[in-house]
């Protein structure tokens, strides 16, 4: 007699053992239509398979990531695979995981799949979805599954069932095969899978084909591999190939090279070299974050780069993340480290001299230039790097002063992300890990605290429970761009434990000696990566703030180039980024060549400007020109400038 407990907390009691689509059904017929799997206790099962203990249990639709991969799994293992082997005979089955966004399966064939083949399988896709047959599991021993594999000709599912592990088997050593209707069509899978493969929404397309080797090593056999998306409805599906258009279309990494932004090379893996352009971007930026947290009461530190392994040994950090450092050699048999973080160098400069508690908060930012030794195979364009410089900051406070300063750096933040173009963000709030330190009551706090300056916020958050770090509860904010996608970037740490290790300390009211607490916080996250970010949210066509040349002085003959040099002066005088254009070109040939490399406003000269001592001025993406007296022009520029945003044309005119 089964007690069924479901997420909403509610129990639900059968007589009999009874299946996840059974209690689906009880709930409604809607339900149980939507249903693709089932979560018992935690553990993905097939929808059909009996429960016969009490047990808590979640219906997992098309509206549930983990329902969602499900499909594409079913799609991929029994679809795409059954529709390979019906239109080239030869294929051999190996491998069909689902990755983000949809799933590949690995092949080997001596057709060699084209995407002129693609439009063929998704057919055939398409038919075999239309059948709607079940897919059903059946438990079989080892040897058993061997031989239906065996017979079948698929030898790497053999040679996956010989190297089993313990745990790739289940219910008493056996083994989990899927059968589709008659049988005619047989994996070998964990699952689950969708019970009927009618639930598998025509919402796919396969998007590119590659080649892999088996289990990943190249003395093996050479396999094709086809990747595929697929989603809960066609809206979706197209939602997602619009978005993967536009963003190749983004690219930091062509864009970094047609503006000359930066480039990466072999000699340097992971590390960026940035060109006057990207570096002028990176310096104005960092400029402007300087600003913001000077306004808001922090002071800036600068701390080495190479620090001795004694010190990360005191911080925890030789023990937990050595593998990610790089390890460096003095002559005097000392070992450093090149900092994977800035934090145990800012604990120095707190301890350099006693500290009153009415000091705090000290609220300490570096632009730290830290190192990790990430996997060369990770690493991407700017996104991904071993080279780069947090705009990190650490504030050192008291327990009661948490709440305050983390409602205090949302504030921050918020602003910051909106004047830079972002106004979509949201919070992942990560609380207690079971393995942690420090005292329920001082978590309490934490939590406490982290919960109501989020709240205070009004930004909507989602709780990750249990994956706090060791040392204390986190705010991780994800912002979303032009094109929908999502970055984290900021992040707020509460932690105890690294003053405890390091044994900072400040006087208290008491004349006791007391440990203050440090907030991890950091809006951008690196430098680098936030560049990558904003050239693909702008595409390139920075706001005029961030442009590297804001201004090209374009003349339409000779007769202009010393009016054309004394407006460049003027520019310069105001601080405003401007270079002269005086080629023997067409002016529309030179006004086209500075639009494609993203300059926000070309200055025109010709004889009535240098008569009149006025600019004809065009921006990037129009072409309405107006013509204004050079004084205004800056003035407006100015105006926009400072306010870090662009506005309208028709409005600039009037701004001063
Ligand atoms: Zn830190």
């Amino acid at each position: 007699m089964p007690n069924i407990t479901l997420p909403d907390g509610s129990v639900k009691s059968f007589d009999n053992a009874v299946s996840a689509y059974d209690v689906a059904a009880s709930i409604g017929a809607g339900l149980a239509k939507a249903a693709v799997a089932a979560k018992v206790d935690g553990v993905q099962r097939d929808i059909y398979l009996p429960i016969e203990r009490d047990a808590k249990l979640e219906i997992l639709t098309l509206k549930n990531p983990e329902g969602l991969e499900i499909m594409r799994h079913t799609l991929t293992a029994q679809v795409l695979a059954r529709a390979l082997k019906e239109l080239f005979p030869d294929v051999k089955l190996a491998i069909g995981p689902t990755i983000e966004n949809g799933f590949y399966y690995d092949i080997s064939s001596p057709h060699k799949i084209s995407t002129d083949d693609f439009p063929k399988i998704e057919q055939k896709m398409a038919e075999i979805i239309a059948e709607a047959k079940p897919v059903k599991r059946e438990m079989v021993s080892r040897s058993e599954a061997i031989n239906i594999f065996k017979n079948r000709g698929e030898h790497f599912k053999v040679d996956i069932i010989e190297n089993a592990a313990v745990d790739d088997t289940t219910e008493a050593g056996k083994i989990s095969i899927y059968k589709q209707g008659d049988g005619s069509f047989v994996d070998l899978c964990r699952g689950p899978h969708v019970e009927n493969l009618n639930k598998i929404p025509l919402a796919f397309k396969l998007t590119k084909v590659s080649g892999a080797y088996w289990r990943a090593d190249a003395n093996n056999e050479q396999l094709q591999r086809i990747y595929g998306t697929a989603w809960a409805d066609k809206k979706a599906l197209d939602a997602y190939l619009n978005m993967v258009e536009e963003a190749e279309k983004r690219d930091h990494r062509k864009i970094g090279r047609e503006l000359k932004l930066f480039h990466l090379q072999e000699e340097a893996v992971g590390q960026v070299f940035w060109h006057e352009a990207g570096w002028t971007i990176y310096q104005t930026l960092q400029n402007y974050i300087a600003k913001k947290i000077r306004d808001d009461g922090y002071i800036e530190v600068k701390t080495p780069i190479l620090v001795d392994r004694k010190l990360w040994e005191d911080s925890g950090h030789w023990s937990k993340f050595k593998e990610n450092m790089f390890i460096s050699e003095s002559d005097e048999e000392h070992i450093l480290a090149i900092k994977p973080m800035n934090c145990p160098c800012h604990v120095q400069i707190f301890k350099q001299e006693p500290v009153s508690y009415k000091a705090l908060p000290i609220r300490m930012a570096e632009f730290g230039m830290c190192h990790r030794n990430e996997p060369s195979g990770g690493l991407h364009g700017l996104m991904r790097v071993r080279g780069f410089t947090q705009d990190d900051a650490h504030i050192f406070c008291m327990e009661e002063q948490i709440e305050g300063e983390v409602v205090r750096f949302c504030k921050l933040l918020l602003e910051v992300y909106t004047e830079l173009g972002f106004d979509k963000v949201r919070v992942k709030f990560s609380d207690r890990p079971e393995n942690r330190a420090g005292t329920d009551e001082t978590w309490d706090k934490a939590e406490n605290a982290l919960k109501v300056a989020v709240a205070a916020t009004g930004l909507e958050y989602t709780l990750n429970p249990g994956e706090g770090a060791f040392y204390g509860p986190k705010l991780e904010f994800v912002l979303t761009d032009a094109i929908g996608r999502d970055w984290q970037c900021g992040t707020l740490q509460v932690d105890f434990v690294l003053p405890e290790r390091l044994d900072a300390n400040y006087i208290g009211s008491d004349d006791k000696k007391h440990r203050p607490v440090m907030l991890h916080r950091a809006i951008l996250g690196s430098f680098e990566r936030f560049i990558g970010i904003l050239i693909e949210q702008y595409s390139g066509k920075f706001p005029l703030w961030l442009a590297p040349k804001q201004v090209a002085i374009c003349n339409i003959s000779e007769g202009q180039n010393d009016y054309a040099a004394e407006v460049k002066k003027a520019l310069d005088k105001a601080g405003i980024r401007a270079f002269v254009d005086l080629r023997n070109e067409k002016i529309s040939y030179k006004i086209r060549e500075h639009m494609l490399g993203r300059v926000p406003v070309i200055f025109t000269v010709g004889g009535k400007e240098v008569e009149n001592r006025t600019v004809n001025l065009r921006r990037l993406g129009s072409d309405e020109n107006i013509t204004s007296s050079l004084e205004d022009a800056i003035n407006t520029l100015l105006y926009e400038i400072n306010l870090k945003k662009d506005l309208p044309f028709t409005e600039i005119k009037n701004k001063k």
